[in-house]
């Protein structure tokens, strides 16, 4: 880090600006924000920026500038168009010690000024240290665009009753779950509706009642096939918000570090054949957990409701009254057809799509094979990389032609993606030469053929596709 943000407190001190002009008054007028006293010095002073002095209570001194006048000042500004007189200001600065910004020139800076989000009193400073605005400002736009205007007056009401709270919850963790409470609840929302007076109303019941919903909840969220960026808003906001978490081993590394870092972990596992915790010991987890007052994040690959057995992990808690949330994510399917180019539907060539399991019973997949046949439809089989030679052959055997397009995706969407793809007759060769990495998905059907041309994403092996 080549720069250290800190928020400085300027409120009626003395700050100078050199020079009179436009980013002169740009300046003085982010100054006047802070409420600083602002002193300006140069031979020209434009009307604005004399009208911003006298506001802040500070003084104009229509001179060329001098030593003499960086006395008893707290943060200096060089906004002139002169390369010399604003190397003389920042070396006079520097040998004081005093913070100095010279306007797009970070070398003669020991300070520099941020992109800005303002929801006073929330602040938000950006800064590439000079070494990419364009950027810094990008990000800046992005966060205007997703935090309501009406933040700074959610975070005037939290500073209103702070004092308050502190006295009703002693505790710590008791203080931390009323305040998520309030902030991604009803007064929240009252606050950005614009009814500050009812959640006023509403702020000083709960205190009275020293109501901080300390009941247990389970959320219940799909983290998608791998890759992070497809993670929902609403299981990223769901996974900062949790004090426990059960996951199992679809769940990708970098999705756990998105989880609160003080959050227990608990690895439940779920390998082929090597359950670390088995189903029934997972609901039950689940329900002591939230009966104990915690919120608790069932972390799992892909969407719970498809092979995730998520239904039956929240039976136990739909009996015993314990509220839980479910979050759908983004299935193995459509996240390894997406990133295959291998569209899941096609006009010209697959008007349906089937999810199966591929798992097999007693070494057999005790399918209903006949379903499976018709040339227009899209077959994806999860957890069907064991049985992979017997539901082609058995595919074929029931009149699916041996030539439909088969593709294996192994370690969909991450960066090590691989995409085995051949025909229904080709592919259990091929992926008998070659070493396979968990998961893998196949994709059964024309649609397959798109692949060679529609692959956008790069993978980082080497293998070439057939
Ligand atoms: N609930 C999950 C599926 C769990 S069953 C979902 O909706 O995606 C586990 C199977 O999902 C694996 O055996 C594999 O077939 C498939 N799978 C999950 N993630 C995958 C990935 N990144 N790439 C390929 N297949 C994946």
């Amino acid at each position: 880090m080549d720069y250290l943000p800190l928020f400085f407190d300027l409120r009626g001190k003395r700050c100078l600006i050199v020079g009179g002009g436009t980013i002169a008054t740009r300046k003085a007028r982010l100054l006047a924000k802070a409420n600083a006293a602002i002193y300006v010095v140069a031979p020209y002073i434009q009307p604005e920026l004399q009208t911003l002095v006298s506001q802040s209570g500070g003084e104009c001194y229509v001179q060329c500038y001098e030593k003499g006048y960086l006395n008893n000042t707290v943060l200096v500004i060089s906004a002139t168009d002169n390369d010399r007189l604003n190397q003389q200001v920042s070396s006079d600065c520097h040998a004081l010690n005093l913070p100095v910004n010279v306007v797009d020139c970070p070398q003669l800076c020991s300070v520099i000024t941020p992109a800005i989000v303002d929801r006073n009193p929330l602040i938000i400073g950006i800064s590439s240290g000079g070494e990419a605005p364009v950027l810094a400002r990008r990000i800046r736009s992005h966060l205007e665009a997703t935090i309501p205007g009406r933040y700074g007056k959610l975070a005037q009401l939290a500073s209103r009753f702070r004092d308050k709270v502190k006295q009703t919850f002693a505790d710590g963790e008791l203080r931390r779950r009323f305040w998520e409470s309030v902030l991604n609840g009803e007064i929240a929302e009252q606050v950005l509706a614009g009814n500050e007076a009812q959640a006023e109303c509403a702020m000083v019941q709960r205190l009275a009642a020293e109501d901080c919903e300390t009941g247990g909840e389970v959320y219940l969220v799909g983290a998608g096939p791998g890759d992070p960026d497809l993670l929902t808003f609403k299981a990223l906001r769901l996974m900062q918000q949790a004090e426990v978490v059960l996951y199992d081993r679809l769940v990708s590394e970098p999705i756990l570090e998105m989880v609160r870092r003080d959050a227990d972990r608990i690895y439940v596992g779920k390998k082929r054949s090597e359950h670390a915790m088995p189903q029934e010991a997972i609901n039950q987890t689940l329900l002591s957990y939230a009966q104990q007052g915690k919120r608790v994040l069932r972390l799992k690959g892909g969407d719970p409701f498809i092979f995730g057995r998520g239904g039956e992990e929240i039976d136990l808690l739909a009996e015993h009254n314990i509220p839980f949330q479910v979050v759908p994510g983004i299935t193995a399917a459509s996240g390894c057809a997406a990133y295959a180019g291998i569209p899941l539907t096609h006009r010209d060539y697959s008007q349906s799509v089937r999810f199966i399991t591929g798992h097999l019973k007693d070494g057999q997949a005790n399918l209903n094979w006949q379903e499976f046949v018709d040339a227009r439809q899209t077959l994806v089989f999860y957890m069907g990389l064991v049985g992979l030679e017997e539901i082609c052959a058995k595919l074929i055997e029931y009149g699916k032609d041996a030539d439909t397009g088969a593709a294996l995706v192994e370690r969909g969407t991450l960066p090590t993606q691989v995409v085995h793809a051949s025909t229904l007759e080709k592919l259990p060769g091929l992926i008998k030469g070659r070493t396979v990495h968990a998961p893998t998905l196949i994709i059964i059907g024309d649609v397959v053929k798109l692949h060679s041309k529609l692959a956008w994403f790069k993978q980082t092996d080497e293998i070439a596709t057939p």
